[in-house]
């Protein structure tokens, strides 16, 4: 079993006297930088001169400076701007680590394929809530806690997990449980989950069924309802009790039509198909596409991102959304939660 660790196993004065630096103000930053000076740490939030995001940090009683300026001052610096956008801001900042500091994470991508090598006199760590900023942020508030993971990749110091740890309780993980693992396992398997199961595979499968019912004469909304609106009521089942929670509540017809329709779907091509798409995640295939992609402007990335705006069930689902007000309590969107 893993390690787990929670609030009495931390020390949030292990950070007395030192600064954080919380580079970026958007999802994860405002609420790292927000619940560790609630927590009594010393933040600093460093943000470009020209960003949008300042007002806002400064709205919220914090102190901005740009990316330099904030890494020179602080011995921890967080580093929470866009995973695509952080070898260039280490780039602007690498001179202000000394040996000591604190290079810290909340996913482990640049680190594991080698866009950001830090010295080796220096700590790297991750403290990656396992959710969207705007949670931890929340829960934080109302004086709960956000499950995280903890990874070391340098100890320097050799006090790279008291530290760490000192952090997570600082934004309120600990109080939830921080579950430990290393840079390579959390990367992989992010980057596995959100591309087969989480965002990649649940998309196509809702399209696929929409598409298959709309295709045999169906009528659009009998579709949308089918295999997209009601995958909310199965997904909320599923959080709560797990897939048990999940057959025990749908009908017994829909229980046997599941459990012997299903692996007929998602069958072994399925799985051969994800073994490669986990494969290209530990090869660097991926990394080195997805690196390639943003250094030529995301030519695919833009033209994926309006075909499936474009696709005929967000139309209808736009209309059938506007139709039912009940509709409204559960689909308050975030719009500043984009990964997972
Ligand atoms: P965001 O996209 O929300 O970060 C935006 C912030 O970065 C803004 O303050 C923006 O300010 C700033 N920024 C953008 N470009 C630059 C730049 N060139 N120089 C300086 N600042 C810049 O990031 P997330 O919070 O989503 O992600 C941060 C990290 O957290 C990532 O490593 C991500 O993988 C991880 N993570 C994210 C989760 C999530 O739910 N979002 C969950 C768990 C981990 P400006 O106004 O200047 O553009
Ligand atoms: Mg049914
Ligand atoms: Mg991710």
């Amino acid at each position: 079993t893993t390690d787990i660790y929670y609030d009495d196993d931390a020390d949030v004065s292990t950070l007395d006297d030192e600064t954080v630096a919380v580079l970026g103000y958007g999802s994860q930053g405002h609420a790292h930088a927000l619940n560790l000076h609630e927590s009594g740490i010393d933040v600093v939030v460093g943000l470009r001169e020209d960003s949008s995001s300042r007002s806002a940090a400064e709205a919220d009683g914090l102190e901005v400076v740009t990316p330099v300026e904030a890494a020179s001052r602080a011995s921890v610096v967080s580093m929470l701007v866009p995973d695509t956008v952080q070898p260039h801001v280490y780039e602007q900042i690498q001179d202000e680590l000394e040996s000591g500091d604190t290079l810290q994470f909340a996913h482990g991508f640049n680190i594991h394929y080698n866009q950001i090598q830090p010295d080796e006199d220096i700590d790297v760590t991750m403290i990656a809530p396992k959710s969207p900023g705007h949670l931890v942020r929340r829960n934080y508030e109302n004086g709960e806690g956000t499950p995280g993971l903890l990874a070391v990749y340098q100890d320097a110091t050799g006090n790279a997990t008291e530290r760490a740890l000192a952090y997570a309780k600082g934004i309120g993980c600990a109080r939830a449980g921080v579950v430990e693992t290393t840079f390579r396992e959390e990367t992989e398997t992010d980057l596995f989950g959100e591309q087969a199961v989480l965002c990649g595979g649940i998309a196509e499968l809702i399209k696929v069924g929409y598409e298959t019912l709309v295709d045999a004469g169906y009528s659009e909304e009998m579709a949308y309802f089918e295999c997209m609106n009601e995958m909310k009521l199965i997904v909320d089942l599923m959080y709560e009790g797990g897939l048990g929670a999940m057959w025990d509540s749908v009908s017994d017809t829909a229980e046997y039509g599941g459990l012997t329709r299903g692996d007929a779907v998602i069958d072994d091509h399925a799985r051969e198909n994800m073994e490669e798409v986990l494969e290209q995640v530990q090869n660097g295939e991926f990394a080195t596409e997805w690196i390639a992609e943003n250094q030529a402007n995301r030519p695919v990335y833009t033209q994926l991102n309006q075909a499936e705006k474009d696709h005929e069930i967000e139309e209808v689902g736009e209309r059938l959304r506007d139709l039912f007000a009940w509709a409204d309590e559960d689909t308050e969107t975030d719009d500043e939660d984009e990964s997972v």
